[in-house]
């Protein structure tokens, strides 16, 4: 059955509970999933218990970094991580941390630009998940002042837009190598949305083993092309819908795009050869 590798909770910009996401798998007819929040692992638990309880879901501990880039935004993607370890959860507080800061950066911009939102508004979205950018967008829309969320970011948050502000983030190496020393395999998400091929070899020297080349925001032309240098490099095949909830904004469903079994496959048998060694 098909295994959908890309999924976010409401522990960061989604809108699902952990356990809301495994009765959506269980709909969608996957027998795998992974939770890939953005720079939080606190959904991990519940999710891997709820799929437990379901019986038939596995849920891979998974993560995805938002990265530090001069001229591209890189995700990193872990897998199969030890998600309970010291190191990350100190490098998570960091950033998360930053995050909430952040939002009080946000709204200052916004001030200045006529718009009223206070970071509490954006908060009492967030609640007990880890903020970001879509948490101020849907406050953006709850007021009125933007009518939906593309809107939002056209306007106000994309990266070069005038109320985007950056958090504390990992560079690339920096995010392959903490995830190796936990356990974990290291993906590079959505490589079409950043557009930065030409750093491939060296995430690959800093030790990347897969790509996501199965993604929703990928084309069929961009899809061939990342199968191919997937060929090229020897790198592991993933994929996933980037589900961000039901009424997220977005209209990806969950297992939307998924990954064949064949790839599955090899991710897991990656993950087993480098627990035996
Ligand atoms: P942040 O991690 O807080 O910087 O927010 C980044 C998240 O915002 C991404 O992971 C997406 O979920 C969402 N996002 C970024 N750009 C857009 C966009 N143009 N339209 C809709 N959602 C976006
Ligand atoms: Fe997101
Ligand atoms: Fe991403
Ligand atoms: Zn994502």
């Amino acid at each position: 059955m098909p295994a959908d590798l890309h999924i976010h909770s409401n522990f960061s910009d989604g809108i699902d509970t952990p356990e809301e996401i495994v009765g959506l798998a269980k709909k969608a007819g996957l027998n795998t999933i992974a939770l890939t929040d953005h720079d939080v692992v606190d959904g991990i638990e519940r999710a891997q218990k709820a799929g437990e309880i379901a019986g038939i879901i596995e849920v891979i501990p998974g993560i995805e970094f938002t990265c530090e880039m001069p001229n591209a935004e890189v995700h990193i993607l872990g897998y199969f991580i030890d998600y309970k370890n010291s190191k990350l959860k100190t490098v998570l507080k960091t950033i998360q941390d930053d995050r909430v800061k952040r939002i009080g950066r946000i709204c200052e911009k916004l001030n200045g630009l006529g718009i009223n939102l206070k970071p509490e508004e954006v908060l009492a979205i967030s609640g007990s998940g880890v903020p970001g950018r879509p948490h101020v967008a849907r406050a953006l829309i709850k007021k009125g002042i933007v009518s939906n969320f593309k809107e939002a970011f056209i306007r106000f948050l994309d990266n070069k837009a005038p109320a985007f502000v950056g958090h504390y983030r990992l560079t690339p190496v920096e995010a392959i190598k903490l995830i190796i020393e936990i356990g974990g395999i290291a993906v590079f998400a959505h490589p079409a949305v950043s557009n930065c091929d030409d750093l491939i070899p060296d995430f690959i020297k800093d030790g990347l083993r897969g790509i996501e080349v199965y993604y929703g925001g990928h084309n069929y032309l961009q899809t061939k092309k990342y199968l191919a240098l997937a060929k090229k490099y020897g790198l592991l095949v993933t994929g996933g819908s980037d589900f961000h909830g039901t009424n997220s904004g977005r209209e990806v469903k969950l297992g939307d795009t998924y990954l064949k079994d064949e790839y599955l496959k090899e991710l897991k048998d990656e993950h087993l050869r480098r627990n035996k060694s």
